[in-house]
């Protein structure tokens, strides 16, 4: 469509439009084809020329029905995005068509006890902003939380701060209910509850698109941050570990980095002596001292501080010289080591309840030079474990498959981050018959086309 082939079907459509807000200048349509994939070295030559055709901001959910019936009879391309913070293309409109920013349809539609549901493109932080006034907070986010929305974490993410606590997105009961818009001439509003919910689950927006979510809220407690530094990565582990297992106190963020880390994020290494692993903390205030018992029993030393009324003001007013501590986990680590070290990249790894310690030491050990671990402590079915977006030197694709390889045969979970391929995302995928639903969510193949292995013939067969 980038092209211009499919000219004609493009005016149908964006005659249809009415006043609902569209565009088609060179700026956005580039800021708005874009994710996070350039944090992959081989997904970055594949994507960066991708473009939409136009850019559509509907303000409601009627707009967005227009929107969607127009692009089902031209029958356009569409590419859902909420903040476009994906780290594999997820958002990035290959064949061009149209992108419908979502980040619009941001109301709060109901909030009760334990309970709160959201139109898709509300951002994370904001929806945490309107919880205060009941207490409460979504129980997870990705650190991307500023700019993320609910529709995107539930269509393209999979776990963050809380996780340590209550799991990830598409664990039983993470997410109560969704509705879903379906592309058709005349669009329809499914609700998918219960399991149903896997249906359009980190899906990439191929199954329907997402215009209300309901989720699970958790007491906002007052969360106080603090940084703690260890002899090694062995040590700081476990301290990972015991601290995550200690139920009695309640915690948002648990997450530990390799010696060599710290310096790589420049407003943290002061705090961090050098040669020493580090451990990211989120605590209940009224139990911090319950951790730093934890701390001091690892042989660990508390460097640094951040209350939590601090903490709130630099997580919602952006105050204080550090940002928001989960700012510096999950692949935030990788977008700060990035501005330091363009040459790096990074993986994806999951170790299996039990044996996650020997697993890091082992990981640790067989891939000094290349891998260099954090570890995001997770509490999944009654058992504590850690996933891992490690840093790695980068040198070529083909070593980089190998310690792909490698990790797997060694029984280390990996889910490739470089593929924008839906089919090809390793343990991320769900349990759940996707395909059978995008016949009827998306009976004309028009959503992200190129990210779900579809036969050609078949499409061809759809488009005639
Ligand atoms: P987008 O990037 O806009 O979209 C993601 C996918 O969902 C796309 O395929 C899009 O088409 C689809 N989509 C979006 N909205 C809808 C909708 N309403 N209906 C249908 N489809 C839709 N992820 C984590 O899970 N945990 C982390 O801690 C984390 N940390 C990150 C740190 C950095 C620095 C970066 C760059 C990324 C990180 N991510 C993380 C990835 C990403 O930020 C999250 O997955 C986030 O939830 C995506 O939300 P978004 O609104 O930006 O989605």
């Amino acid at each position: 469509m980038a092209d211009g082939t499919h000219g004609a079907a493009l005016a149908a459509f964006r005659g249809a439009l009415g006043s609902i807000p569209v565009a088609d200048d060179a700026g956005t349509l580039r800021l708005m084809s874009r994710d996070f994939f350039w944090f992959s070295p081989i997904l970055k030559p594949l994507l960066d020329d991708k473009r939409a055709d136009l850019v559509v901001s509907p303000r409601t959910k009627d707009e967005l029905i227009t929107v969607v019936a127009a692009a089902a009879r031209a029958r356009v391309p569409i590419t859902a995005r909420g903040g476009g913070t994906g780290n594999y293309g997820q958002a990035v409109p290959l064949e061009g068509g149209v992108v419908i920013d979502l980040s619009r349809l941001d109301r709060v539609v109901s909030v009760a006890p334990g309970v709160g549901r959201f139109e898709a493109g509300a951002r994370l932080l904001e929806i945490d902003r309107a919880l205060m006034a009941s207490g409460q907070e979504l129980r997870f986010h990705p650190s991307t939380r500023k700019q993320a929305t609910l529709g995107g974490f539930v269509c393209g993410g999979a776990a963050g701060a809380g996780s340590c606590t209550y799991g990830q997105i598409s664990d039983p009961g993470a997410v109560i209910a969704v509705e879903v818009l379906t592309v058709e001439p005349e669009p329809r509003l499914l609700e998918l509850t219960g399991p149903d919910v896997l249906k359009v689950m980190h899906a990439y927006g191929c199954n329907g698109i997402v215009t209300e979510i309901t989720v699970p809220l958790a007491p906002a407690l007052p969360w106080a941050e603090a940084i703690a530094t260890f002899e090694d990565l062995t040590t700081a582990a476990r301290f990972g570990q015991a601290f995550t297992e200690a139920d009695g106190i309640a915690k948002k963020l648990v997450s530990i980095h390799d010696p060599r880390i710290p310096p790589l994020l420049r407003r943290l290494s002061p705090f961090v002596p050098a040669g020493h692993a580090m451990a990211l903390v989120m605590v209940s205030e009224p139990q911090r001292e319950a951790m730093e018992t934890i701390v001091a029993a690892h042989g660990g030393t508390v460097t640094w501080r951040r209350g939590a009324d601090d903490a709130r003001r630099a997580a919602f007013e952006g105050e204080g010289a550090i940002a928001p501590i989960y700012e510096y986990s999950w692949n935030h680590t990788t977008l700060h080591a990035l501005k330091v070290d363009p040459s790096i990249t990074y993986l994806q790894l999951r170790f299996q309840p039990g044996t996650n310690l020997d697993k890091v030491r082992w990981v640790e050990t067989t891939f000094s030079d290349e891998i260099w671990l954090h570890l995001e402590f997770q509490r999944r079915f009654g058992r504590v474990t850690c996933s891992s977006l490690p840093i790695v030197r980068y040198t070529t694709e083909a070593r980089l498959r190998q310690i792909m390889a490698a990790l797997d045969a060694g029984e280390v979970a990996v889910s490739d981050p470089h593929t924008y391929r839906l089919d090809h995302a390793g343990w991320k995928r769900v349990d759940a018959p996707q395909a059978d639903f995008k016949r009827i969510a998306d009976p004309f193949f028009l959503l992200n086309p190129g990210k779900l292995v579809v036969p050609d013939a078949v499409r061809q067969a759809v488009a005639r």
